[in-house]
């Protein structure tokens, strides 16, 4: 007989986005004349940029011949990605890595939730709240997030409140934790830590040999100058952290699919003996032996990302999302609502009105807009009181949205 891994009887079925659909559905059949404006998702809507359409027809070109064929590949990722990777994403930044510490994969929605392969289950956590579900479900899967308390909070987790009143700075742990979770830019709060904030993330990891896995997977939206791009721009940060990265937003790759992962060389983490473990080689190991490479031809594609024609391209699929988040933070603010993010995000994070809890002011905005958000209370429990908006949607829908919201508004 085979045993169940019964922790994952203990996940909690993410009904979120079930539930959303299920109003949203019911609304559809109450005002079929109402057409929806969808800014609660958090997928892209600009396609592909020509570069990377056009690396991946020659890539699958090159597919088609026995002289240029690729099979399987490295499981690391092609050198010309890295190589690309390392030139662009870190070296301008005066960040030094060596080519063995990047790891490219499908995406950082896999990597952030493998990564915890690599420590004992019985470590202890800490996430800011509100948070990215993955941080948390990939966690409950091996045991590590303790059991659930009546206050719906897991007992190995340590909560960091991030709100209005701390200005969605968290506070660090009152206590030593051993791995630490950070995002930022922000989902779902569109919010940012400034150099000297991550400084005191490094500074805690350091003196507390804690491990920070730090999500920058909107790193490309920052437009603000004292906002670190990578946790690396923090003096003594390839000692205490994995850096995760997408091309999902940056550049449309959501359906495609390419991120990487950052294990530095110094990184390591103890036995129960003291003995220190280098990490890289065991996050090597590990994907190579669960992972076979991110396909040729998407490979390609996110070295395209990356040439003069690439960056331009991408650029002007952010500036087009960022003019959305500028309008949407205007018209919300003007409408006499609470708006944080925005501003080096694609994410705006709305105050609902005083006394109006997350789930109402999202059935109040359905039923008197027609446009769909996120309840913020779905993020983590202090995400209530605040509903989350995407800027991901076309102009036109994200002006006729703030259109309609003002009219309801007034
Ligand atoms: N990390 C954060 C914070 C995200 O919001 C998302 C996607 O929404 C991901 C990771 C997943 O990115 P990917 O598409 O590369 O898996």
């Amino acid at each position: 007989m085979a045993l169940v891994n019964e922790h994952f009887l203990k996940l909690r079925g993410n009904y979120l986005f079930s539930d959303i659909a299920k109003k949203v559905n019911t609304f559809r059949i109450t005002h079929p004349r109402q057409p929806l404006i969808r800014l609660g998702i958090g997928d892209v809507t600009r396609p592909l940029p020509p570069a990377c359409i056009e690396a991946m027809h020659k890539a699958v070109d090159e597919m088609a011949d026995a002289a240029t064929f690729h099979g399987y590949g490295p499981e690391q990722g092609y050198d010309f990605l890295i190589e690309a990777i390392l030139k662009n994403d870190y070296a301008p930044r005066g960040i030094h890595l060596s080519p063995a510490e990047i790891f490219v994969s499908d995406g950082a929605k896999s990597d952030t939730g493998n990564i915890g392969e690599l420590l004992r289950w019985d470590n202890s956590m800490a996430i800011t709240d509100p948070v990215y579900p993955v941080y948390v479900d990939s966690n409950i899967m091996c045991g590590r997030s303790g059991v659930l308390e009546e206050n719906g909070q897991w007992s190995n987790v340590t909560y960091l409140p991030c709100t209005a009143e701390n200005d969605f700075v968290p506070a660090l742990p009152d206590h030593r934790v051993d791995l630490i979770y950070l995002c930022y830019p922000n989902n779902p709060t569109g919010t940012t830590l400034t150099r000297e904030q991550l400084k005191r993330w490094v500074d805690y990891a350091l003196e507390n040999d804690t491990l920070l896995v730090f999500d920058a997977a909107y790193e490309a939206f920052i437009h603000e100058d004292d906002v670190p791009h990578s946790i690396y721009e923090i003096r003594g940060a390839k000692r205490v952290a994995i850096e995760i990265r997408s091309y999902s937003k940056t550049a449309g790759f959501t359906g495609l699919r390419c991120g990487y992962t950052v294990v530095p060389k110094e990184l390591t983490a103890a036995t129960l003996e003291g003995q220190r473990i280098a990490l890289n080689p065991l996050w090597n190991r590990r994907q190579c032996t669960k992972f076979n490479g991110t396909s040729y031809v998407t490979q390609r594609a996110a070295e395209a990302t990356y040439t003069p024609d690439g960056k331009e391209q991408v650029k002007a699929n952010i500036e087009y999302y960022m003019a959305n988040a500028s309008v949407m933070r205007r018209e919300l603010t003007a409408a006499g609502l609470r708006v944080y993010g925005g501003v080096n995000s694609p994410y705006l994070w709305v105050g609902t009105p005083e006394g109006t809890g997350s789930w109402k002011f999202f059935e109040q905005m359905l039923y008197n807009t027609g446009v769909v958000s996120t309840p913020g209370v779905g993020f983590g429990p202090s995400g209530e009181g605040y509903v989350r908006l995407t800027a991901f949607g076309t102009h036109e829908d994200c002006q006729e949205a703030m259109e309609r919201l003002r009219r309801w508004l007034k």
